[in-house]
């Protein structure tokens, strides 16, 4: 990984800063502070879609004042690269049992909709209470209401983006901030 501030190199592409990790932690204060605040005391059950989601659910779950708990789930749409493979495995890591809770899936990223889509498909067969999407990033041209996202951080470009959680084949996760595409550096 090679890096000029602005600039990184991930794999054979280049990537430019996009939001900053200061966008960032606004962004899921607000959502937050938003969780706290509809919920009202109950109880919720974070549902972490990994591995993306992984950065923003251990930001926001300090920033909900709530009894929470959490489950994790994997959702494999992207095999690799940067295009949907239209197919979405999902696999659950615990014994979920969301009967008659509040359940808040945790996204990265609703890109065409259909891996969140699929994912409540799956989730509302447990019969929770309630069941809501919070995504850090919605592309709004891409996924043209397929699905109602509660909570929103980012609506972005349908463009693609890696940094905090979101990877370009397995890299780039780590990165505090987020960077877009960029073909010509
Ligand atoms: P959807 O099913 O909504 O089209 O895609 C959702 C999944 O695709 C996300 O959870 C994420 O794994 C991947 N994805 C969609 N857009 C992007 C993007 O811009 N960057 C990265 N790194 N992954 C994306």
């Amino acid at each position: 990984m090679m890096s000029n501030n602005d600039i990184l190199e991930l794999h054979d592409k280049h990537f430019k800063k996009f939001i900053t990790r200061e966008q960032i932690h606004d962004a899921v204060k607000r959502l937050g502070a938003q969780i706290t605040s509809d919920y009202n005391a109950s109880e919720v059950v974070f549902v972490v879609v990994l591995k993306g989601s992984i950065l923003f659910a251990t930001d926001l779950i300090r920033e909900v004042n709530l009894p929470c708990r959490l489950e994790f789930i994997r959702a494999e749409s992207y095999g690799t690269g940067m295009h949907s493979s239209g197919k979405v495995n999902v696999t659950h890591y615990t014994g979920m049992d969301l009967t008659g809770k509040h359940v808040i899936v945790l996204e990265d990223i609703v890109d065409t909709g259909l891996t969140v889509k699929q994912i409540l498909a799956h989730l509302e067969e447990m019969n929770p209470a309630s069941l809501k999407i919070a995504t850090l990033f919605l592309k709004p041209e891409v996924c043209k209401g397929t699905v109602s996202t509660h909570y929103v951080g980012f609506e972005i470009s349908p463009l693609f983006i890696v940094g905090y959680g979101l990877d370009y084949n397995e890299l780039g996760r780590n990165l505090a901030d987020v960077y877009i595409l960029h073909e010509t550096p």
